[in-house]
């Protein structure tokens, strides 16, 4: 194959054949395209886009360019979710226990975070022992037996769709609803599931900076999601304001624990609600939405979920009495404190997710090492009423924090003197 002519048709606004796009992944994950025509072609990509068709075929190639996950038959329906990421977004952790102890599988294969939005591998990675490289075979005995799992995509898990996210991660060509469709989906059908609930983000911390892109993209996904074999119901959700209270890894993991007790803050819990309840129905356990949240809500407050955390935890090489001695610490935290009277508008999820990153909660780069313990907490919310003392949040992980770091992070709540 000519590669070169294949970037020029691409360049110039031209369709490829499902050979064609065969051809370019099969030889891409064979070493055979150097980087820097790959890059150009992921640019004329970016702008001149891929009709459904193409996407659908360059989505199947990335998943065949390794294994698929093989579970052996259950009644169980293999399901997952997917979050185009936020501040504060922790709902994977109490979400993938829950959905297990409501009689799913779940092979929840996650990423770690590149900026502002956290990554769940590295908030499980604050718990001491927990391992979030597993191999096909541990993901597949550890599902079956417990029901589920978090981790790390393994090496055997479209390998093309690995690299090709390296490369556009440097070449500025992440924001395509085509390359981000085939990445996401790529990895979700190596897993095997059969149904998928997608959130989808938009706003000032998010990816897609309109609700217009973000239907965009969830139309893209459900699509072609569906027309692959998996029930995917995609959810739009404003991500201006951090989710939940807490920010940061190990503060993060401490909130999922509180909404896995039936406690925690209501946001948190109705979104994990809400997936779970969607998956009821899309998999028809459950054939209206209003039951199913209700059943959902019920066997979170239960306590059964938190239950099935611990055995997740436990196989994945947690040690339990270290994490619950870890939690019931409480480290000496910094308080942003108010100086005015009223009335809060804004929390900009945008600087505190800035904010955590710069002080090392969060990566610059590929190699940064990050410092789970840097985080905040009692983060205070739009519609809350202040006062002179009150806490807009307290950071965590620094013995003292930096001016100029107190003032951007007022600089994050707005008020109205009403
Ligand atoms: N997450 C992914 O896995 N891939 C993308 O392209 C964007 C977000």
């Amino acid at each position: 194959m000519n590669f070169l002519s294949l970037l020029e048709a691409k360049r110039d606004g031209k369709t490829f054949t499902t050979d064609q796009v065969n051809q370019i992944i099969g030889d891409f994950t064979a070493d055979k395209i150097p980087d820097y025509q790959m890059a150009a072609l992921l640019m004329a990509i970016y702008f001149r886009g891929l009709d459904p068709r193409e996407t659908r075929d360059w989505t199947l190639a990335m998943r065949d360019s390794g294994q698929t996950l093989r579970f052996p038959a259950d009644p169980r329906p293999l399901v997952d979710k997917h979050s185009t990421g936020g501040v504060g977004d922790k709902v994977s952790l109490p979400l993938a226990p829950l959905l297990a102890e409501l009689g799913f599988r779940v092979p929840m294969i996650s990423g770690r975070g590149l900026g502002i939005t956290g990554g769940t591998l590295d908030k499980l990675e604050s718990i001491p022992g927990f391992q979030t490289n597993l191999t096909s075979d541990r993901i597949v005995e550890q599902v079956q037996s417990i029901g589920c799992v978090i981790c790390g995509q393994t090496s055997e898990m479209a390998p093309a769709d690995k690299r090709l996210y390296a490369l556009r991660d440097v070449t500025g060509t992440v924001p395509s609803i085509p390359l981000i469709t085939a990445s996401i989906l790529s990895k979700k059908l190596s897993e095997g599931i059969q149904a998928l609930v997608l959130d989808v983000k938009y706003g000032r911390a998010a990816f897609m900076q309109t609700k217009e892109q973000a239907r965009e993209l969830a139309d893209s996904m459900v699509n072609l999601g569906t027309e692959c074999g998996v029930q995917v119901h995609a959810l739009l959700n404003p991500m201006d304001v951090p989710l939940g209270r807490a920010a940061g890894k190990w503060v993060e993991v401490k909130e999922s624990i509180d909404c896995l007790q039936g406690r925690g803050p209501d946001d948190l819990r109705d979104l994990v609600i809400e997936c779970a309840a969607h998956l009821l129905v899309l998999t028809r356990k459950t054939p209206k939405i209003e039951s199913a949240r209700a059943h959902a809500a019920d066997c979170l407050k239960s306590g059964a979920a938190y239950s099935r955390w611990r055995l997740m935890l436990e196989a994945q090489g947690a040690n339990l009495s270290v994490f619950d001695e870890k939690l019931n610490q409480s480290p000496p935290a910094v308080e942003l404190q108010s100086d005015r009277v009223g009335r809060i508008t804004e929390c900009n999820a945008r600087i505190i997710g800035e904010v955590i990153r710069d002080l090392g909660g969060g990566r610059i780069d590929k190699d940064s090492v990050i410092n789970h313990a840097i985080g905040l907490d009692q983060i205070a919310k739009p519609g809350e009423r202040i006062s002179k003392g009150s806490v807009f949040c307290r950071i965590h992980g620094l013995r003292d924090v930096p001016t100029s770091i107190r003032t951007t992070l007022l600089t994050a709540f707005a008020f109205s003197t009403d």
